[in-house]
C-alpha cells in the first residue's frame, strides 16, 4: 500500500537558518547530530549517500579498546574503553560479546610471556567497558576450543571485546538526533560552502535522488566528512591535512569459527578474525591511500595478503566461501615518518576561524568509532563556543539510544507475537525495547512473513525502517536490518525488498526494475578480487537469471511463498 506522506515528517525549519549543519552522517557526524540537538541546538545532518555508508560501513565493527595502541598510544585506549563503557550503557541491545583467542606458534613476534604480559596491561582497562579480565589457555584448551586452529601452537590467551552492528549504530544516532529535533538528509551532497565576507554561512546542496540543488543556512557548519574532509575545508577556504589509510576486509556469508581470532600477518602486523552476526569477517590491511575516497578497489594481493596471515593459524581458511571484500579509508590525523599502522588514533576538533581565518567552520578528524560519542561531546563543546552559546553539559552517556531504554526479553517476545526465535532475537537485537511498538504497529500478517530468510528479516520489520528511518535506496537495507547480507548475497530477497520498498514510495514497476539492477551491478563490483573461474561464471549466470527476473516479473517468490514457520528457524543461529 502506497504511502503518500512518510511517518515522521522532518521537522518543520520555520524559524529560519540552522544553529550548525553537520556534513557527514558517519559514526562521527551523527554522534555530533545527536548531542547538538540533546544540548538544544537547531541541526541539520547531511550525507552525499546512505547513513553510515562510508568508512563507518567499511570498519571492522569493533567497540574496542585496541590492544595494540597501548604500545604507542595509550590514550586512544583509555578514551576507547571509557567510551565503550558508555556506548554499552546506552545501547545494551546493540553490542554483543567478541571473545578473542590469540593463538602463539614458534617464531611468533610476540611469545606467550610477552603476550600475557601486554594483556595483564590490559585488564586495567577492561572493567572500564565491563569486560572481563584475560585467561592464559594451553594448547590443548585452545584446540578444544577452536579445533580448526594449527595444532603445534605454544599456547594462547584471551581477549575480550564488544561488537557492534557500524552501521546500525550510526541509524540509531541519527534517529536519536531526528527525536531531539534534528532534520536528517540523506542522499545530500555538499557541493560548496556558502561564505559571507570570510564567514560561513551554510552550504550548498545537490540531491542526488532528485538532482534539485539548493542553499540551506546556517550559522555555523561542522565537517566531519571521515576521508573527505579535507576536500570540504578546502571548499571554505580552510586547510585540513590527514593521513588517509585504506583498510581491508574479506567477508564470510556465514561463522567458521567458535571465537574471533587475533593473528600476525607476515609484516607482523595484528589482522583479526572476527564472528560477526551472521557472518565472519577478517582484515584488515592499512595501507597510506592518495586517491579518492569514493573509488576504492581491492586488489588480489591485498585479499592474498590476509588470507596468507590467516592460513598460517587457520589451515582450511581458503575451503570458505567469501561473500564479499570491502575497502574503506581510515581519517587518521596527519604525521610525518611513521608506518601507517604506528600512526596514533587520536582525534581532533579544528576551529577554522582561529586556525585559517574562516569563521563558522568547525571540523572534527581522527578517532575510532569506539569513541564516537566522546568525539562527539569535545566537539559540540567547540561548536557551542563558537555560536556564542552558554555552555551546556553533554547527556549522551546518559541517554539511551532509541531501543537502549530498557533490555527485553527475547523469549517473550517470540511467545508474545508468536515469532521464532531467531526472529526475534535480530529483533531485539536491532531495535532493543522498541520492538514491542514496532510489531504492534505492523500488519498482523506481516509480523511473521520472512523477507530475508539468511538473515532472517520479515516484512513487518522492512516495512518499519523504510517509513521511519531514511531508507531511500535497495542497498540502504542492508545497512539498516542486513537485508541482501545474506549467504544469497540478495538472489532471494532483492526483488522482494525493492517492490516493498516501491510500494512504500509509490514507485513503478520500471523503477523498481532499475533499482534492482542497480543493485545487482554494485554487489558485482565487489567481487571479483574473490571470485575466479567457475564461481566467476556460474554467479554471472544467476545475475543474468536476476535481470530475467525482473522482466518476467511474477516469477519472482512472492511473501506468501515463504512464511515463517518457527520449527524450521529455530536451528543454526
Ligand atoms: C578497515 C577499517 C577498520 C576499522 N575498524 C574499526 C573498528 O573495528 N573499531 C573502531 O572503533 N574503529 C574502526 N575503524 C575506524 C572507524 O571506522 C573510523 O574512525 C570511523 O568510522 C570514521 O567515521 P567518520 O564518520 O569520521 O567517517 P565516515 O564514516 O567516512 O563518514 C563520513 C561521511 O561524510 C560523507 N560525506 C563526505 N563528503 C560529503 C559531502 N560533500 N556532502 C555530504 N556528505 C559527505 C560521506 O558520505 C560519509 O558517509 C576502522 C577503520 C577502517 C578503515
Amino acid at each position: 500500500m502506497p504511502h503518500d506522506t512518510p511517518a515522521t515528517p522532518p521537522p518543520s525549519r520555520a524559524g529560519g537558518e540552522f544553529d550548525v549543519i553537520v556534513v557527514g552522517a558517519g559514526i562521527t557526524g551523527a554522534g555530533v547530530a545527536r548531542d547538538a540537538a540533546l544540548r538544544g541546538l537547531r541541526v541539520c545532518l547531511l550525507d552525499q549517500h546512505d547513513l553510515g555508508a562510508g568508512t563507518t560501513w567499511g570498519s571492522s565493527g569493533m567497540i574496542h579498546g585496541g590492544l595494540r595502541y597501548i604500545e604507542y598510544d595509550w590514550e586512544t585506549t583509555r578514551v576507547s574503553c571509557l567510551d565503550g563503557g558508555y556506548i554499552k550503557r546506552i545501547a545494551p541491545h546493540l553490542l554483543f560479546p567478541v571473545v578473542f583467542l590469540l593463538p602463539v606458534y614458534p617464531g611468533d613476534h610476540f611469545g606467550i610471556e610477552k603476550k600475557e604480559t601486554g594483556l595483564e596491561v590490559y585488564d586495567r582497562f577492561q572493567p572500564f567497558k565491563a569486560g572481563r579480565p584475560h585467561v592464559r589457555l594451553s594448547a590443548e584448551e585452545a584446540l578444544q576450543l577452536e579445533p580448526g586452529l594449527r595444532p603445534d601452537l605454544i599456547g594462547a590467551v584471551t581477549m575480550d571485546e564488544w561488537g557492534v552492528d557500524a552501521a546500525r549504530l550510526v541509524a540509531l544516532n541519527a534517529l536519536g538526533a531526528r527525536e531531539a529535533g534534528a532534520e536528517v538528509r540523506t542522499y545530500t551532497e555538499v557541493i560548496d560552502v556558502v561564505r559571507d565576507g570570510g564567514a560561513v554561512r551554510g552550504v550548498r546542496v545537490r540531491s542526488r535522488l532528485s538532482g534539485a540543488v539548493e542553499t540551506i543556512a546556517a550559522k555555523v557548519v561542522c565537517n566531519a566528512a571521515g576521508p573527505w574532509s579535507p576536500r570540504l575545508a578546502e571548499m571554505a577556504g580552510a586547510t585540513l591535512q590527514l593521513r588517509p589509510a585504506k583498510g581491508v576486509h574479506l567477508i564470510y556469508d556465514r561463522r567458521i569459527t567458535n571465537c574471533a581470532l587475533g593473528v600476525e600477518a607476515i609484516d607482523g602486523r595484528d589482522l583479526l578474525l572476527v564472528p560477526h552476526a551472521n557472518q565472519t569477517i577478517l582484515g584488515t590491511t592499512d595501507d597510506d591511500f592518495y586517491g579518492d575516497p569514493s573509488q576504492l578497489e581491492v586488489t588480489e594481493d591485498e585479499v592474498e595478503y590476509i588470507l596468507q596471515a590467516f592460513e598460517r593459524v587457520f589451515p582450511s581458511i581458503r575451503q570458505y566461501r567469501i561473500a564479499h571484500a570491502n575497502a574503506a579509508v581510515r581519517p587518521t590525523l596527519y604525521g610525518w615518518r611513521r608506518y601507517e599502522d604506528d600512526l596514533s588514533r587520536e582525534y581532533e576538533v579544528f576551529d577554522h576561524g582561529a586556525l585559517d581565518g574562516v569563521p563558522g567552520l568547525v571540523s572534527i578528524a581522527g578517532g575510532k568509532m569506539s569513541m564516537f560519542r566522546k568525539m562527539a561531546e569535545d566537539t559540540v563543546d567547540v561548536l557551542l563556543r563558537v555560536l556564542g552559546r552558554p555552555f551546556v553539559p553533554t547527556s549522551t552517556h546518559t541517554t539511551p539510544l532509541p531501543g537502549g531504554e530498557s533490555v527485553v526479553d527475547t523469549v517473550e517476545v517470540a511467545g508474545n507475537f508468536g515469532l521464532p526465535l531467531p526472529v526475534a532475537q535480530r529483533l531485539v537485537a536491532r531495535h532493543g525495547a522498541r520492538v514491542e511498538s514496532l510489531l504492534g504497529d505492523a500488519e498482523p500478517e506481516e509480523r511473521r512473513a520472512l523477507l530475508c530468510e539468511c538473515e532472517p528479516v520479515t516484512r513487518a520489520e522492512l516495512r518499519h525502517v523504510v517509513r521511519n528511518e531514511s531508507v531511500e535506496r535497495l542497498d540502504d537495507l542492508y545497512r539498516r536490518v542486513r537485508c541482501t547480507g545474506g549467504a544469497c548475497l540478495g538472489m532471494r530477497c532483492a526483488w522482494p525488498a525493492a517492490r516493498l520498498l516501491g510500494e512504500e514510495k509509490g514507485w513503478n514497476a520500471r523503477r523498481v526494475a532499475d533499482e534492482v539492477h542497480d543493485f545487482l551491478d554494485a554487489r558485482w563490483l565487489q567481487r571479483p578480487s574473490v571470485v575466479r573461474g567457475a564461481t566467476a561464471a556460474q554467479e554471472q549466470l544467476y545475475r543474468g537469471a536476476m535481470y530475467a527476473l525482473g522482466e518476467v516479473g511474477d516469477a519472482a517468490p512472492t511473501a506468501e511463498s515463504r512464511v515463517a514457520a518457527p520449527e524450521a528457524l529455530t536451528a543454526g543461529d
